[in-house]
Parts: C-alpha cells; structure tokens; sequence
C-alpha cells in the first residue's frame, strides 16, 4: 500500500514522500491515522536537538488517533474499522523493569514515533499491544489528546494527589495544563506559575489560580495561597534552574515533589530543602496502560475544553509550515495534523 508520509530529514525540515507500507505482519494491526498531534519532543526533533537518535529518514509523531485498517496474523479482538489510539511504547520483555512489572520504564525501551517509525503518515503499522479502543462518542480530533493526557494521569498519579491538597504546577504549557486539569479533578487546589503572559491568561480562563514568578516572589505567594504553609505537592514542568530552586522553596512539610520536565543540563537541586522539610521526589516517565484508559475516561467526561485546548489543525500538506509556525508562536496550545479524512 502507498502511504503519504511525512519524513524528517534534518536542518528544521520534512518532505512529504509515498513511502510503501506491508501488510501488517504477525501481531502488528495497521492502521489509518486520522490526527496527530505536535508534542515538544517533536518540535525538538524538528529544531534538531535529537538527530543522534532520530536520523535524517524517519517519520516522527505519536500523539495520534484513528481506525483500524487490517489486523496481522494472531491479533484477537480488534477489527478494521475500529476506533483507537496508539499507545506508543514498545518494550523488551526480559529486562529488570520489564520483569518487575515496569515495563513502561523497560531499560531498553524503544518510544515508537521516535526510536521507529510513528504517525506523520498515513498508514501505520504498530504492535496490536499497543492499541486502546475509544469510546464509541469521542471525536477523533480530541482523541488526539489522549497522549499528553495521559502522561498528565501518571504524573498524578504518581503523586496520588487527594482531594483538598494545595498543588503547585511550575510551567503552563500543553503539559502543565493537563497536569493541572487532572489534579484539579482529583480534588487538589491548583496553582500554575508561568511567566508567558498569554499562557496565563488561557490558565486564568481555565479557572486556575496564576503566578508570574517575573513579576512577584512565586514561593512567598504559594505560602500566602495556603496559609504559610506550602504546596503538598509540587510538578515541576518547566524544565528551568527558577522552576527548580521553586520546587523545593514551595513545598509544604513533607510536600510531594514530581519531576516532570526533561531538564537539558542536570540542574542545582536545594538539597538542604529535603532534609529541612522532609520532601519527598519522585520520577515521572510516560504511562502505563490504566493512566492511558483514564485519559479516554477524563475527556469523555469534559475534563479538557478541547475546543479552545486545540488551537489550530492542518493537513499533513502543511506540516512543515506547521512546525515553523509552533517554533515562532508560543501562544499556541496543541497544533495538531489532520492526517486522513475520518470517512468512518
Ligand atoms: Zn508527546
Ligand atoms: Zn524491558
């Protein structure tokens, strides 16, 4: 089958080729990609501070949904025409991690969109693992969501937020917000600090309480919010040393810390601050297939206000225009990329 495809090349460029696609093999399903979304690791990619790892001739993008097209040899339980979205870890099965029921952490994890081919295309074939099923009313536009969603759900999770806590969220991007969204639903009393203005102003509309650290001292305001007495737990998500030395300066005793961002250079972390107050750090890497399955179950249920959360969509024709746009207009929330026509 011919497959209209998107292929990075470097140098902050794609080309749109017809690569041929097989039929999906022995436990891998192929699928039509409807949408796809444009995460931070792709505009990463794109801006090529992954070329290592990424090489000059893949097709990248794994926030996506679709339907089925053909499922291979021993894949039970999924058929074409099915309504799914990809869940994009493929994991060894034999390592430590893998074996110890972590297999979302696998020590040699492969991150399918960017260890291996992903979903800037229009057929894709993945392992039958790796798909969920949508609810049967969920636009497919939304479900693109689904992804970053659900990298919001384990980052909660991790935390086990409860309901009545103060929770901080350091940075406001797509990330943040989910992260925030999500705690919010789980009962905690939600702050954002975020120093782009028109990012402050979306968490503002979202009814989120907003600190400019650019503009007032963040720590002392997280203590005015909650009676001197600091975040129960904090997500550092801004991958910045301010939204660092914050995470330790905000906490309340015993306050919860999740690191969420993926920092470019180890960063200085306030040692004297876990000991001071018996903080507690926790690592955050993607999601486990419940986190996932809750992700669907959040934006069924309107968690997310995608209408103002999708700020724009264009065709796969486009997607270079797309990424240059993103690299030059912070204000934008989750650009995503119509693939296919959804004639489901
Ligand atoms: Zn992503
Ligand atoms: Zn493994």
């Amino acid at each position: 089958m011919i497959s209209n495809a998107a292929v990075y090349r470097g140098d902050k460029t794609f080309s749109l080729e017809q690569k041929h696609v097989s039929a999906p093999g022995s436990g891998e399903v192929q699928v039509k990609v409807a949408y796809c979304g444009i995460c931070g690791t792709d505009l990463h990619i794109f801006l090529g501070h992954m070329d290592q790892r990424v090489g000059f001739k893949r097709t990248i993008g794994h926030e996506m949904s679709g339907t089925i097209e053909a499922v291979g040899e021993g894949v039970d339980g999924l058929a074409p025409g099915d309504r799914i979205v990809v869940r994009p870890l493929d994991h060894c099965g034999e390592c430590p991690a893998c074996r110890a029921g972590h297999d979302h952490i696998c020590h040699n994890l492969k991150f399918i969109g960017i260890d291996t081919e992903g979903a800037f295309q229009e057929y894709w074939n993945v392992p039958a693992h790796t798909i969920h099923v949508l609810p049967a009313d969920l636009d497919l536009s939304h479900a693109a969501l689904i992804e970053p969603l659900a990298v919001a759900c384990h980052d909660v999770s991790r935390a086990r937020v409860r309901p009545g806590e103060d929770v901080l969220v350091i940075g406001g991007g797509p990330i943040g917000l989910l992260v925030a969204l999500v705690a919010r639903n789980a009962g905690g009393n939600v702050a954002i600090s975020e120093i782009s203005e028109s990012r402050l102003a979306y968490a503002n509309k979202l009814g989120f309480t907003t600190i400019n650290p650019k503009t007032s001292d963040a720590a002392e305001q997280v203590n005015d919010l909650t009676g001197g007495k600091g975040a129960d737990v904090v997500f550092e998500v801004s991958g910045s040393q301010p939204g660092v030395d914050l995470m330790t300066d905000a906490a309340a005793a015993r306050g919860r810390i999740v690191m969420v961002a993926i920092h470019a250079k180890k960063p200085d972390v306030d040692m004297f601050r876990f000991f001071w107050r018996e903080l507690e750090l926790f690592g955050a890497r993607v999601y486990r297939p419940e986190d996932y399955e809750q992700a669907m179950r959040l934006l069924a249920e309107g968690v997310v206000e995608c209408s103002s959360f999708i700020t724009d969509i264009q065709p796969l024709e486009d997607i270079q225009g797309a990424f240059e746009a993103l690299t030059q207009n912070p204000s934008a929330i989750k650009s995503m990329i119509q693939i296919t026509r959804n004639d489901t």
